[in-house]
């Protein structure tokens, strides 16, 4: 691979980091160290109403708090819309984007066997809007995977959890690249800021792994490449839910950034508690070890 490693840490500032985003920040620092390559910090905060004042600062200092320093200048979704409309416009000419005019209750309605699966979108819009007004576009999927000979099940490797796939038609349906409140879908913004940012392997938390067929999807659809992935395990709360912001995680405690470097590292498998402010270099060492050794 002649490429040159770049790796993202992508956190959204609707609060602090907590004990479950630090595995992820950890993971793709180390990643990026090992491989001897960049290591991008991404703040997406696309979605504006869900972010907190301050919260991006202080998830910085946090990170410089445990030496997780980004190389390079910090990249903020709230001033890319331009890059997204250019995106959005590129699939619309292609014929791969239509304006959608459902309603989230048309929607839920439209599916009410699955009862306890998120909603399918079953392509109500796809023929034309039937005199509804616009309200967000969604890509049409059917249409990209035919003209670019797609298979209709989306193949990936990932580099900790194998084999992965996803039908995105049966199992997503025609996914929103522009909301209803008129803000970028999160997929859209992902996968062109990868691809502006020049990432080449992304490390990110288990529960988006499931984004990753759509975002392989819309790749191809706008001509981008697709990253290497790597998704690290989640931390689980006492109720067994993974670790959120949601459901009231506290944030890291930094009177200690290496204990809880430490911790992190420990989620990812690399050894407990070295010598305190040894754990970079220690896990760092690990992680060649364990993950290195098992791929190109
Ligand atoms: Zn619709």
């Amino acid at each position: 691979m002649s490429e040159v490693y770049t790796g993202r840490f992508a956190p959204s500032p609707t609060g602090l980091l907590h004990d479950g985003s630090l595995v992820a920040a950890l993971a793709s620092w180390l990643d990026a160290r090992t491989h001897g390559g960049q290591w991008r910090v991404r703040i997406e905060d696309v979605d504006t109403p869900r972010c907190v004042p301050g919260a991006e600062q202080a998830i910085l200092q946090q990170l410089a708090a445990c030496g997780l320093a980004p190389d390079g200048p910090v990249m903020r979704q709230s001033q890319r819309g331009d890059a997204y409309a250019a995106a959005l416009q590129r699939l619309v000419e292609k014929g791969w984007a239509y304006p959608c005019g459902c309603t989230r209750k048309e929607i839920e309605s439209a599916q009410a066997v699955a009862r306890h699966s998120a909603a399918v979108y079953p392509g109500t819009c796809r023929e034309g809007l039937n005199g509804k007004p616009a309200r967000a576009w969604r890509l049409n999927v059917l249409a990209v995977q035919s003209a670019l000979s797609l298979p209709d099940t989306t193949h990936w490797h990932d580099r900790r959890l194998g084999a992965q796939q996803q039908n995105v038609c049966a199992e997503v349906g025609d996914f929103v690249l522009r909301r209803a409140d008129g803000l970028w879908a999160y997929q859209l913004a992902v996968v062109v800021d990868d691809a502006t940012q020049g990432i080449t392997h992304v490390v990110r938390g288990q529960d988006l792994a499931d984004n990753t067929a759509r975002q392989i999807v819309l790749q191809r659809a706008l001509g981008l490449p697709t990253p290497q992935y790597l998704h690290t395990p989640l931390v689980l709360g006492a109720d067994g839910e993974k670790l959120s912001k949601q459901n009231g995680a506290l944030a890291l405690d930094l009177s200690d950034p290496w204990a809880a470097l430490g911790q992190a590292a420990q989620v990812l498998g690399l050894p407990a508690q070295p010598a305190q402010h040894q754990v970079l270099t220690q896990a760092q060492a690990a992680w060649t070890r364990q993950f290195l050794s098992r791929i190109s």
